[in-house]
């Protein structure tokens, strides 16, 4: 695929050819043509895959075509180098058009800043905290802002940014097209496109979405004192024949991995406190077949050459869908069939509804014979966003259905 085939302004195109880029990466490829046609747009990229051209190509060509006159794009970065990054790539792009950029970042003479506001920009890029100064003090004002673009969101949430980006996204139009950017989907990122993002476009990139359709996945509803019990239940299944559970702490895998031994289950643990002959020991075991149980937490997993199970086993769901995605994946492989069992405790409803919300899907509720029959229902919505609700009351329904 060519750069020419998205129909940039002429006058964009020239700049990527003279920046010596033809062919778009493939987060470019999926994001440009969507954000062209204006719609929103959440992209899981990392630095390094081009997507700081994935969101100016596009925000570019609509200013540009547009004859914008005014600030009409905002790009909020949680740091400065990346702040300054995304303005040397701006200027790089924009060369050809009349386009300006201003940068707004702390640590940096204010009055330079101030100028280039001053001057015409149509484009912001700006660290949060910075912005919100500028905001309260009336030297900036986002009333006709256009484009939003929210990069690296995940750092922008590590580092604590939620509350600014709050009233950030509070002092912009309504109407108007966002793209946000982060290494990963987890929980936080997710929760931000949810509020700020209207029906986004999903661009994921080197990542899978959804786990491989020969696995069988399903949920087992179960008291917490009972899990340990129910999970001894299943293991006595004899077309299990080789099975990873996964426990959310090392702690919980030793203790697992203890009782399984102790009710004659050949049973293995490996997580990040075992050394690394400990871990050789029991993977080479493992795939030997002298264990049939391997307990481990996602973080040892990550990286290694498991060989094929019949059974992945959550004895704990992960906070993350991505986990869940990953830990599910290593049955199944090759195109054999699988099946991924995981016990969920009423505690966990949250994790669940979040994790078939993503999945897309309702998972099947399965029951172990002797059990107390528990539901696992999905709790109300949870309103993360309270400040926010005369706002949300005034707004469209169809738009942030
Ligand atoms: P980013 O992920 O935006 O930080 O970009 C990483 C690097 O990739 C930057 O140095 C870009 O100049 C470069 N880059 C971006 N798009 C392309 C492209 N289509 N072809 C080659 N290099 C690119």
């Amino acid at each position: 695929m060519l750069f020419s085939e998205f129909h940039l302004a002429p006058e964009i195109q020239r700049a990527l050819s003279d920046r010596g880029h033809h062919q778009p990466t493939p987060v470019q490829a999926e994001t440009i043509p969507v954000a062209l046609e204006g719609r929103d747009v959440v992209a899981t990229a990392e630095t390094g895959s081009g997507k700081t051209c994935a969101f100016l190509a596009p925000t570019l060509d609509r200013l540009h075509r547009s004859h914008s006159d005014h600030l009409a794009a905002l790009i909020i970065t949680p740091t400065r180098e990346l702040a300054t990054q995304v303005a040397r790539e701006f200027t790089l792009l924009a060369r050809h058009t009349r386009l300006r950029a201003a940068v707004v970042m702390g640590g940096e003479s204010e009055k330079r800043q101030i100028e280039e506001i001053r001057s015409g920009a149509q484009v912001l890029v700006a660290c949060p905290g910075r912005l919100i100064d500028y905001l309260e003090r009336h030297i900036v004002k986002l009333d006709r802002i256009e484009v939003v673009v929210i990069d690296e969101a995940d750092r922008l949430l590590d580092m604590g940014f939620l509350p600014q980006l709050k009233r950030i996204m509070k002092m912009v139009p309504r109407h108007r097209q966002t793209m946000m950017f982060s290494a990963t989907m987890a929980s936080g990122p997710e929760m931000l496109a949810r509020e700020f993002l209207h029906n986004p476009a999903r661009v994921t990139i080197g990542e899978k979405t959804a786990p491989p359709s020969t696995v069988r996945q399903s949920i087992y509803p179960v008291a917490l004192e009972d899990k340990s019990k129910m999970l001894l239940e299943i293991l006595k299944r004899p077309e299990i024949e080789r099975a990873i559970v996964f426990t959310r702490t090392k702690s919980r895998a030793d203790r697992i991995a203890r009782m399984l031994q102790h009710a004659h289950i050949r049973a293995v643990q490996i997580h990040g406190d075992r050394s690394q002959g400990q871990r050789n020991a029991a993977l080479a075991g493992f795939r030997a077949r002298r264990f049939r149980v391997m307990v481990a937490t996602d973080l040892a997993a990550r990286g290694l050459d498991i060989p094929d199970v019949s059974h992945v086993i959550n004895f704990d769901l992960p906070e993350e869908t991505e986990s869940y995605i990953h830990r599910v994946g290593r049955t199944a492989r090759m195109g054999k069939s699988g099946e991924a069992i995981s016990l969920v405790t009423p505690e966990e409803r949250v994790t669940l509804a979040r994790l078939e919300r993503v999945l897309g899907e309702q998972l099947e509720r399965e029951h172990v014979e002797g059990f107390e029959k528990i539901q696992i229902t999905a709790p109300k919505p949870v309103k993360l966003f309270s400040s926010d609700r005369s706002r949300s009351r005034s707004r469209p329904r169809s738009r942030w259905a």
